[in-house]
């Protein structure tokens, strides 16, 4: 198999690996796989980490390698910071996905500091307002549709320029 097939192969793979907190969308989806190097004795995945500091993190590089060993190769994780991982990575297909599972995308780009407008995941109406800046994880956010009367979690707008100012920390 040449270099290019088996780095696709890998990727396909890589889809089943999922985000531990949010089971639907695949680290592939979230735009987290920067790279993959192949060496000769072992296949190389650098991982761009969405939030710094998520618990999650450890179990995301187990579950890589796990996922790569079981094609019969051994793998290796590198977490890199740059370029620094920003929630307009997030692919279209992750975006439907986190909606389909009742957690509002963060908004694709372009995006202006103050300007969060949140469409419920439900209704798609705007009448939301925000009730808990942090949610059950810290990089959610709870909010509450006026229309349909639902509560719902919202992912953060993360951008570059406010990248240094985020932390996962209550
Ligand atoms: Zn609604």
């Amino acid at each position: 198999m040449d270099v290019e097939r088996k780095k696709t192969k890998i990727f396909e793979r890589l889809q089943t690996v999922k985000d531990p907190e949010i089971p639907v969308i695949s680290v592939v989806e979230l735009g987290m796989i920067e790279d993959i190097v192949m060496h000769d004795d072992c296949i190389l995945i650098k991982v761009l980490p969405t939030f710094l500091g998520c618990p999650a993190i450890d179990m995301i590089k187990d579950n890589l390698i796990q996922a790569v060993e079981a094609m019969g190769d051994r793998a290796e994780v590198e977490f890199i910071y740059a370029p620094p991982w920003t929630s307009d990575r997030i692919t279209k297909e992750g975006r439907e996905k986190l909606k389909k599972f009742g957690i509002a995308p963060p908004p694709a780009p372009p995006f202006r500091q103050g300007q969060w407008t949140v469409a419920c995941p439900y209704c798609e109406s705007l009448h939301t307002v925000l009730e808990n800046v942090f949610g059950p994880a810290a990089c959610r956010s709870m909010l509450y549709c006026k229309a349909c009367k639902n509560p719902f979690e919202a992912m953060k707008p993360i951008f570059q320029k406010e990248r240094e100012y985020h932390s996962c920390s209550k």
